[in-house]
């Protein structure tokens, strides 16, 4: 089997599942996570012969995606910054808005040196994990409430060689986490919490509802804000002078999030749009 009769039978295997563009974004991930090959490569090398075995891999990736399981957790990796990031249904997919929060705490940081950063609610790590390898002066801690999570995202900075300290705690608790014997007070918080709406599930795939975790993305209908409150809240406890709370938002929700900011007295915060132009990242200063 040549790559180019490859291509041919997956795009006409999932025509009737999925969009043309979405079938050749499923091309460049198979072939860049089973041979290697980047995109300009796939598109360079038409009669390269695909061994037997990578085929029927190939055949049963397909037979996958046909229940619309995500092909992330199919591959069980993601590319994320830049980083092979691994992936299974116990944490949600990092998306490319993700990518957007970590890239401005780079560039509004990357010149202050010895920053304690936690990463609460990491999932699968890929903000705590793309942050030490960016910003390699600083210490990384990461917390999430699931162990599984948590077990993925050790993965994570092992497979990437960077050193965060994990542990078990849940935001919406009030105690802090406690890490080797202490608690230590940061120069950056991130987050990005759960914050969909469940009247906002219409409007969601059945990729996303039918395999990724509902704890990691969804909120109550009547408290929509509850996990930037306790981040607004762990923020007042845990941040040194001149510290910052950085998380991802709901795009609708920009004008709830700062009446709650008046409510708590909090003055000095932004908003970021992300490359759609969507409310996405809000950066609070304490
Ligand atoms: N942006 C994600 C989505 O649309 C949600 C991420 C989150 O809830 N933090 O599925």
């Amino acid at each position: 089997m040549t790559l180019s009769k490859a291509i041919e039978k997956i795009k006409q295997e999932l025509d009737l599942y999925y969009s043309v563009h979405e079938i050749w974004v499923f091309i460049h991930e198979i072939f860049g996570a089973l041979m290697s090959l980047d995109r300009a490569q796939i598109h360079a090398h038409p009669d390269l012969e695909i061994p037997s075995g990578t085929w029927k891999r190939v055949r049963s990736i397909l037979r996958e995606l046909k229940s619309y399981k995500p092909i992330q957790y199919i591959l069980g990796q993601v590319n994320f910054f830049g980083l092979t990031m691994r992936v299974n249904p116990s944490v949600l997919i990092p998306r490319p808005e993700t990518e957007e929060l970590v890239s401005i705490i780079i560039e509004e940081n990357k010149t202050r040196s010895g920053l304690k950063i936690i990463d609460i609610g990491t999932g699968s790590g890929c903000i705590a994990v793309a942050l030490a390898k960016n910003m390699p002066e600083a210490q990384v801690f990461a917390t999430d409430l699931k162990k599984g999570a948590l077990q993925v995202a050790k993965i994570n900075a092992n497979l990437n060689d960077v050193r965060v300290k994990y542990q078990l705690h849940d935001i919406i608790a009030t105690y802090s986490p406690v890490f080797n014997g202490s608690t230590p007070s940061y120069d950056i918080i991130v987050s990005n919490p759960p914050y969909v709406l469940p009247s906002q599930r219409r409007q969601m795939s059945r990729t996303v509802l039918d395999y990724e975790p509902e704890e990691a993305l969804f909120v109550p209908e009547n408290e929509p804000l509850i996990f930037y409150e306790a981040l607004c809240y762990f923020a007042s406890k845990n941040l040194n002078p001149g510290g910052k709370l950085y998380c991802e938002i709901n795009e609708d929700m920009a004008s709830e999030m700062i009446k709650m900011f008046q409510r708590r007295s909090i003055e000095s915060f932004s908003i970021y749009h992300d490359l759609s132009g969507k409310n996405r990242v809000v950066r609070v200063d304490f």
